[in-house]
């Protein structure tokens, strides 16, 4: 990927992109954001612009060094991931430390990625503070954070800081078009919008079944509309599953609830499955079914069974 195609943040890309044209670039760097916003992609992005071997635009996203790069077979990118138990022990540190010293192997720069730092230890950071204080000079270190202050205080005066915001739910909507081309678009912008345009939760969203949480809870939303008992409670008995599967079923569920009841007060929705419900129900009927929804979603929290559960759902949709 190159830093453009990178999504929303325009303000960092400029200043990342100005860093890399003016030879300016840092030796150290801490993108902090919350979970989601891309901060792995863009630490490996940077990554590749160290090695990149192109005269022109850096990372180029096609000679050796980026190529290896992507596959993250570059012997100069040494990747350390706080999520891995003993990767910021200070063990690794002082290893990256001696590391750090021998020249490139083949790259122009060699690059440190600490991934996940929120659980760095300070003995650790002071380890790596000592590097951070003289760094050599063709050597970059990237740390990612869900935010700097969790980091020392000297480690963060030695880094320049970058900070990640999801990207507006468009932008989002564009870059999910493009990694699920298969998928309705409608049903991409529900995600990015859902999931207010952070593009790593929304990528989890649809990967772990979001789909077919919504498919289900449009079903269940028609049979209920339709007064279909029997339909209703074969659709319920699905969610005797799993408690995520039903959670994730019945917060969709109640999400087009709430959209039936904004297009009954003439809002414009995109959901089909709420506009029948608002068209068919009187808003009174809207506001008792979401009140059961209310409880439903409730009573998941309690370890209740769920064969029970599904059967106990069905009859208080049809209240
Ligand atoms: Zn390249």
């Amino acid at each position: 990927m190159k830093l453009n195609e990178f999504v929303g943040n325009d303000t960092v890309k400029y200043e990342l992109s100005k860093a890399m044209d003016s030879g300016t670039f840092p030796h150290a760097l801490i993108i902090e954001g919350a979970k989601g916003t891309g901060k792995k992609t863009l630490a490996h992005i940077i990554a590749a612009y160290c090695v990149c071997l192109s005269d022109n635009e850096k990372p180029c996203g096609i000679c050796a060094g980026c190529t290896k790069a992507l596959h993250r077979c570059h012997p100069d990118i040494f990747i350390t991931d706080g999520t891995q138990p003993g990767a910021l022990s200070i063990e690794t540190v002082r290893k990256i430390r001696t590391d750090a010293y021998i020249l490139p192997n083949e790259a122009p720069k060699k690059v440190y990625l600490i991934l996940d730092c929120d659980k760095m230890l300070a003995p650790a950071q002071n380890a790596l503070l000592k590097i951070l204080e003289e760094p050599p000079s063709n050597v970059v270190f990237v740390l990612t954070v869900s935010s700097a202050n969790i980091l020392l205080q000297t480690v963060r005066s030695r880094s320049r800081i970058y900070t990640l915001y999801p990207p507006d739910t468009e932008e989002a909507a564009a870059f999910l078009e493009k990694r699920f081309p298969d998928k309705n678009p409608g049903e991409l912008m529900s995600f990015a919008a859902l999931c207010s345009g952070n593009i790593g939760t929304a990528i989890e969203a649809i990967e772990c079944g979001g789909e077919e949480t919504t498919a289900l809870a449009e079903e269940i939303l028609n049979a209920v509309v339709r007064r279909r008992s029997y339909d209703l409670l074969l659709l319920t008995t699905k969610l005797s599953s799993s408690r995520d599967f039903s959670a994730k079923t019945v917060e969709k569920l109640l999400e087009l609830s709430g959209e039936a009841i904004r297009a009954s007060s003439g809002l414009e929705i995109s959901s089909d499955a709420a506009k029948l419900a608002s068209e068919k129900l009187s808003l009174e009927q809207l506001y008792i079914m979401s009140k059961n929804i209310e409880k439903a979603r409730e009573v998941l929290m309690y370890n209740v069974n769920l064969n029970f559960y599904s059967t106990w759902l069905c009859a208080s949709l049809l209240e």
